[in-house]
């Protein structure tokens, strides 16, 4: 008898996106492909609302493992294909509940194919009287320890047992691209992860002052970067020169005042970076309260000079939150490594937390930032990390 095992990809919330369905699973079939690309006997298979893989000898576990870190995938089942032949479904039924721990089962069938000539209700009752009869499980229809599902379809009848969860979301590239404020901290390579969970493709911008930050800092994005392209294969980064507008914002302005006039700065900067690059939006690692530039009233008088959506999926996160997604990832040992980042050397000892626009203004207004703006901008420096042998 001739059945496949193969992983069933199922797509979720792409169900609803109607006309760009196909698209999207062009996008997914892309990127599942490339993240299995170590394992080479795999085949796989675009069908309407379903993504099938082949195992073709390769190990389930290691595979299925790897596609759980993939977005865009609702969930993952171990699947054995069998032609449409009730008696291969039904022996295929059997064997899975033999090789499966548990003292009880649930036959659970779904015939979307109605050409199939035996109804559910029959094949259901066909295949628990054949289990009852040959081994000792019992039937259980609320709690059962082996689930057997049955999927009637129009090209084969699928059985499998286990189902795991996938990281849901979109397919990377699927959403457009988005600019990144990248430190070394804690934060924003989560944020990197969360905008890439939606299928949003990211480019970084990261504020460096030489010589108050050295090139530890650079060493530490470059590090979180490589690791960033794990899910996302190609990664431009622009680094921004920030000196010349610290060292002048100390001058002119009140200590207090700084991180504000800083921060507006980079928000600046992003946008016309964004605006060069094609990014439809500017995003970072902020979490509203977490410091003092994060209040909402200094979120206000910051976003203030730029009319650009300014993305932060870390809003409401709690810092034990997003070090528990930072551990997953991986990017959490970089993150803390020690450095000196151009916000922490010059950190005032009492921020504002409620800054005024009118003192915000003023302070700006004693010098000239655009054309500091400007310097900054034709002194950008790019970067990019790929993985070795990507296929973009
Ligand atoms: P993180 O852990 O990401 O550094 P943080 O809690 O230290 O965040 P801030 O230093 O206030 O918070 O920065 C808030 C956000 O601003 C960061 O998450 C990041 O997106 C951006 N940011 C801060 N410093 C820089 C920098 N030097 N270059 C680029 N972006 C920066
Ligand atoms: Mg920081």
């Amino acid at each position: 008898m001739s059945s496949e095992t193969m992983i069933m990809v199922r797509f979720g919330e792409l169900s609803t996106k109607g006309r760009n369905k196909k698209d999207f699973i062009h996008q997914l079939s892309k990127n599942i492909k490339r993240a299995l690309k170590m394992y080479q006997n795999l085949t796989y298979e675009e069908l309407f609302d379903h993504i099938y893989v082949s195992l073709n000898g390769e190990d389930p576990h290691a595979v299925l493992t790897r596609m759980q870190e993939i977005s865009g995938i609702h969930s993952l089942s171990l699947v054995k294909r069998v032609p449409l032949n009730k008696e291969e479904i039904i022996h295929e039924c059997l064997n899975q509940t033999k090789c499966a721990v548990g003292k009880t089962f649930k036959i659970i069938v779904k015939r979307a194919n109605k050409a199939f000539p035996t109804s559910s209700d029959t094949l259901t009752r066909e295949i628990a009287s054949l289990i009852l009869k040959q081994t000792d499980l019992k039937v259980d229809v609320h709690t059962p320890d082996i689930p057997i599902h049955v999927e009637i379809r129009f090209e084969a009848a699928y059985v499998f047992s286990i189902t795991i969860k996938g990281a849901g979301g979109y397919p990377l590239g699927s959403g457009g691209k988005v600019l990144l404020m990248l430190s070394g901290g804690i934060d924003s390579p989560v944020a990197f992860h969360m905008l890439n969970k939606r299928g949003l493709t990211v480019e970084a911008i990261h504020f460096a002052s030489p010589p108050y930050t050295n090139s530890g800092v650079i060493e530490k994005i470059a590090d979180i970067l490589t690791k960033m392209n794990d899910y996302q294969p190609l990664i431009r980064l622009h680094v921004i020169r920030f000196t010349e507008l610290q060292e002048t914002i100390y001058r002119v302005s009140d200590e207090s005042y700084a991180i504000t006039l800083m921060r507006r700065m980079m928000y600046r900067l992003a946008e016309e970076v964004a605006k060069k690059y094609h990014c439809l939006a500017i995003a970072n690692g902020e979490s509203v309260g977490q410091v003092a530039s994060q209040t909402l009233n200094s979120i206000q008088v910051i976003n203030a000079v730029t009319n650009y959506p300014v993305l932060r999926p870390l809003i409401s996160f709690d810092k034990e939150e997003i070090i528990l997604i930072a551990k997953k990832i991986g990017t959490y040992d970089i993150s803390i490594r020690p450095y000196e980042d151009c916000c922490t050397i010059f950190t005032p000892k009492n921020p504002k937390t409620k800054p005024s626009l009118e003192k915000v203004v003023y302070y700006e207004n004693k010098f000239d930032y655009s054309k500091l703006i400007q310097e900054a901008l034709d002194r950008e420096e790019i970067i990019y990390f790929k993985i070795k042998d990507n296929e973009i």
